[in-house]
């Protein structure tokens, strides 16, 4: 899809799920839609008032949870304990992330299965899924 169609679908199903699309929103839209790496809810909020000097952090964290309901983000989860905000993929994805940028890299090979079966062995747990993220520095960030 399309960056400019991506937007109006986005901005389509936050209408269609009762929610207003002010100004402010938008550009909450178009930043976390456009983003090729996850943002914190301050990043969103300092470039949104370089447009709109009134947004709100409330706004930002309002309309971050609704596209996270909504499952058009994800939340992705720092070492320091902060969240950031990265558009949803399709399907099961491996996420690495840039500790210093926010960077984003999807990677594949899941060699989880022998882990998880000795988790369900240890616990007696079913383990139906998972979600991993690495963390780490990218290349631009330790050149
Ligand atoms: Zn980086
Ligand atoms: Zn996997």
């Amino acid at each position: 899809m399309q960056t400019s169609d991506l937007i109006k679908n986005w901005l389509e199903q936050l209408q269609a799920s009762g929610y207003r699309v002010t100004e402010p929103r938008r550009a909450i839209v178009e930043l976390v839609a456009t983003a090729d790496h996850a943002l914190s809810p301050i990043e969103i909020y300092d470039s949104g008032r370089r447009e709109y000097p009134r947004l709100g952090l409330v706004t930002v964290y309002r309309t971050l949870e609704r596209l996270e309901e909504l499952g058009l983000v994800q939340r992705v989860h720092s070492p320091d304990g902060c969240h950031r905000y990265l558009r949803a993929f399709e399907g099961h994805q491996h996420l690495l992330i840039c500790t210093r940028c926010g960077r984003v890299e999807m990677f594949a090979g899941d060699d989880l299965d022998p882990l998880a079966r000795r988790v369900e062995q240890a616990t007696g747990y079913q383990v139906e899924e998972h979600w991993l993220q690495l963390f780490g520095v990218c290349p631009l960030c330790h050149a």
